[in-house]
């Protein structure tokens, strides 16, 4: 086939089976369980014991994060690899088909599902990575992989769990979009912003003059605040309106959920900041009562071209043939909460294509290409990789 395939031993029947079969077993957010034991099953084959934290407790899920620790052969660093094991719906009963698209063999869903290929060709890959270096007894470095819950829920998983579980001081996600090839060097920060207004009820036919309605007061608000792109680097967005009561009632409340992202911190505070005083000046202007609340969802991300995560990357992409690009992306994933915990994270493109519709699909190529690109990264780790705290390297 192509010559990453041919550089390791990869067995691709068993990466494409072994694939279909992770699919086929359901684990929507949050019911991660039947997925977290075939996991654990395929790992205690290769002799190694996970261990799952209490993250699923604590979000009333049925599974935690599972951690896996290989010691390695070698006196290193350790290295941490990390893929997301819950999905989106509609995500029941998925099963997955051979097809071609313009001469590419790809896996879609055959049924009105999506594919699951967002996270599990990262785990499949991954695994079959782990297997192959095992298998063949190349020396790999300690290893620290983590298979998060929740992420499809805003990178719930990650967020509860520990890091002072994990030595390494570098670490890749698989779970962006983009070829095999794709560094994802940054990424923005998020808030999630809920704007409120509360007016007056009122009888609508008898005394609307005693109300104050708090969805025309939201309206002339949100006709003043910016909404879309902002700059180049930053964005906001009103996603969900629901307020009022009945037809015939003066609305006495009306509720706004909305997000703002930048690539740069001080540009999402700027923002939100004139997005709430353009709100409350506006809403008290009015006769309304405002309230705007603010979450940030998950801190920007910054990895510098020189920085050894995104250096070991490279060459491990170069090494295989495949060509690399640095890229931003507009999302937020493991990486952010990865990086913001001071272990500098790459996301890396795995290929799946059109995700979280039921249109995904992957090539059958690129889910081989992941595989060896996992495989080059891991012995260039072994190879050695020297850890530095480049303070220009960090914007957190
Ligand atoms: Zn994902």
């Amino acid at each position: 086939m192509m010559s990453y395939s041919e550089k390791y031993p990869i067995r691709q029947e068993r990466l494409i089976d072994g694939f279909l079969e992770m699919i086929a077993i359901d684990s929507v957010s949050g019911h991660e369980a039947s997925y977290r034991d075939y996991l654990q099953a395929r790992f205690d084959e290769l002799g190694f014991a996970g261990v799952e934290d209490d993250a699923g407790q604590r979000l009333g899920g049925d599974s935690g994060n599972l951690l896996f620790k290989l010691p390695g052969t070698m006196n290193r660093p350790p290295l941490l690899l990390s893929a997301h094991m819950d999905t989106v719906v509609p995500g029941h009963n998925i099963k997955g088909e051979l097809a071609q698209l313009d001469g590419h063999q790809i896996i879609r869903s055959a049924g009105p599902t999506i594919l699951g290929g967002d996270d599990k060709a990262g785990v499949a890959a991954l695994l079959e990575a782990i297997r192959v270096i095992i298998e063949n007894r190349m020396d790999y470095p300690p290893l620290e992989i983590l298979f998060t819950v929740s992420e499809e829920q805003g990178l719930l998983g990650i967020k509860n769990f520990d890091f002072s579980q994990i030595g390494a001081p570098i670490g890749f996600v698989l779970d962006s979009g983009g070829d095999p090839g794709t560094i994802v060097v940054q990424s923005p920060c998020q808030n999630e912003i809920e704007y409120r207004v509360r007016g007056i009820a009122a009888h609508a036919g008898m005394n609307p003059e005693e109300g104050r309605n708090a969805i025309q007061i939201m309206g002339r608000a949100l006709a003043k605040m910016p909404c879309g792109r902002i700059d180049p680097d930053t964005t906001c967005n009103f996603g969900v309106i629901e307020g009022g009561l009945a037809r015939n009632i003066v609305a006495p409340f009306c509720r706004v959920k909305g997000e703002a992202r930048s690539l740069d911190r001080s540009k999402l505070d700027k923002l939100t900041e004139e997005l709430g005083s353009i709100f409350t000046a506006e809403v008290i202007a009015n006769g309304g009562e405002p309230e705007v609340e603010v979450v940030l969802l998950y801190p920007e991300a910054a990895l510098q071209a020189e920085e050894e995560v995104v250096q070991l990357a490279l060459r491990a992409a170069e090494n295989i043939g495949v060509a690399p690009r640095l890229e931003s992306t507009g999302g937020g994933s493991d990486a952010s909460i990865i990086n913001d915990a001071g272990i500098r994270c790459a996301n890396l493109g795995i290929g799946m294509k059109k995700v979280h519709t039921i249109d995904e699909y992957i090539r059958v190529e690129d889910l081989i290409a992941d595989t060896a690109w996992i495989i080059s990264i891991i012995r260039q780790a072994a190879d050695g990789y020297t850890w530095r705290l480049d303070p220009a390297g960090s914007s957190l």
